[in-house]
């Protein structure tokens, strides 16, 4: 029996709409995390019904996710999009715009086919380039509607004394072209709580979130932020805290205190530091927790100078808060789900009827196996099949594997994950 309010199945037959155009997919023997094996019907970009495998029938395009665990999308909290994939590039990095839309595109089609269906960037304005980096990732943002969903945090540079007039400017154009957030790095300003306090002030106006580069070495100064920041509903975040991790684990709880009161959502970068933090290190997650801040978790830097090894994938971030920071594997996996959504003001998600079809298949049967060996991926954003990546691993001589019954890995045949069956196709 259907698991969770289906609606009616809708009609088979020839005269019967056709998948592609209606849209609706189901997704056929996923495993969720409790362990149960179900088909999942998509429609209208969200999860209609969700029944034991078999039990759905409808005039929908099928994929075979056999074999694979059906988890809640991830979200990217923390991307810088402009500064992506520069690492390489031979003599200075070019911003010009049809370089930086390039890069920031490539780089969220990259952490889409890791998982995550909402990437925040991080662009900076100023400098010498003033506005066009924001341009590109603006652009890059249109070109991907509908594969993607891509907002972008402005950086300034000053915000405070003489310089800080033009940077306050300059701030205001950006939320006028379509950055959605205010970001920026306070500790870079000579007087930091004005900075924060500026940002604050224009985000009130403009009614959008702040989501600011903190090493958060200071506790007055995150003290003094979290009393300015408990006003602000649509969310401050601050991140990646690396210096909060590095104080006496006494001054880490009274801050963290603070923090929860206020709201504050610490986004922290396992995988490493980016261009707008100071030093590395790693947030202190589990006393952040249990204090009750929301933490989540985003990449950070993606190939270019900060961290010229950046993966942006938010699997390998879940990874490493289960084996460096002690979190269970669906805490480590609810840090770039559920609170990075949370984080980026999404709504929730979970493989249920009703809540967006935001969905993320990984080969594997159970969440700790998953962030071990997550190769093999299958990406639902709206409704769609948006990426798919598929690893075959093969030994040369598996007569070990066969002598224990070993679980081995291959491709079936005709039965590729995610690729349509029935007709139609999935994307
Ligand atoms: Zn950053």
């Amino acid at each position: 029996m259907p698991d969770s309010q289906p609606q009616q199945p809708h009609s088979s037959g020839s005269s019967g709409p056709d998948p592609a155009e209606s849209g609706a997919l189901l997704l056929c023997g996923a495993r969720l995390t409790d362990g149960r094996t179900v088909d999942v019907r998509l429609g209208g970009g969200r999860i209609e019904a969700v029944g034991t495998a078999g039990s759905l029938t409808a005039h929908a395009t099928r994929v075979d996710l056999g074999g694979h665990l059906l988890l809640p999308a991830a979200a990217e909290p923390h991307a810088h999009g402009d500064t992506a994939l520069s690492a390489e590039v031979e003599g200075p990095v070019s911003y010009d715009v049809p370089d930086v839309q390039r890069r920031a595109t490539e780089s969220a089609l990259l952490q889409l086919g890791h998982g995550a269906t909402a990437v925040r960037s991080h662009v900076r304005i100023g400098d010498v380039q003033g506005l066009g980096p924001m341009e590109a990732v603006l652009q890059a943002r249109r070109s991907l509607r509908g594969l993607v969903d891509l907002t972008v945090v402005a950086v300034p540079r000053l915000l405070t004394g003489i310089a800080g007039a033009d940077g306050l400017a300059m701030l205001r154009d950006a939320m006028k072209m379509g950055a959605s957030v205010v970001g920026g790095c306070p500790d870079l300003d000579p007087d930091p709580t004005g900075y924060a306090e500026a940002v604050l002030e224009l985000a009130a106006e403009h009614g959008c979130p702040v989501d600011l580069h903190t090493d958060g070495a200071d506790p007055a100064r995150l003290g003094r932020l979290a009393a300015m920041a408990g006003g602000l509903r649509p969310g401050v975040a601050i991140g990646p805290c690396g210096g909060l991790g590095r104080l006496p684990v006494e001054v880490i709880s009274r801050t963290a205190d603070q923090l929860a009161a206020a709201g504050v959502t610490v986004v922290c970068l396992p995988q490493g530091g980016c261009g707008g933090a100071e030093r590395r290190g790693a947030a202190p997650v589990r006393l952040l927790r249990a204090a009750g801040v929301r933490v989540a978790a985003g990449s950070g830097a993606m190939r270019d100078a900060s961290n010229p090894v950046g993966r942006g994938d938010p699997l390998e971030a879940a990874y490493l808060l289960a084996s460096q920071c002690g979190l269970r594997p669906d805490d480590a996996y609810g840090a770039v789900s559920g609170s990075a959504r949370a984080a980026m003001g999404l709504p929730e998600v979970r493989v249920e009827a009703g809540f967006p079809a935001e969905l993320l298949a990984v080969r594997g049967d159970r969440l700790a196996g998953a962030l071990s060996l997550a190769y093999s991926r299958v990406v639902v954003h709206r409704g769609r099949v948006v990426a798919r990546t598929s690893a075959v691993r093969e030994y040369c001589d598996s007569a070990a594997a066969v002598a224990l019954d070993l679980p081995r890995q291959g491709r079936a045949k005709g039965n590729e994950p995610g690729r349509p069956k029935g007709g139609g196709t999935a994307s």
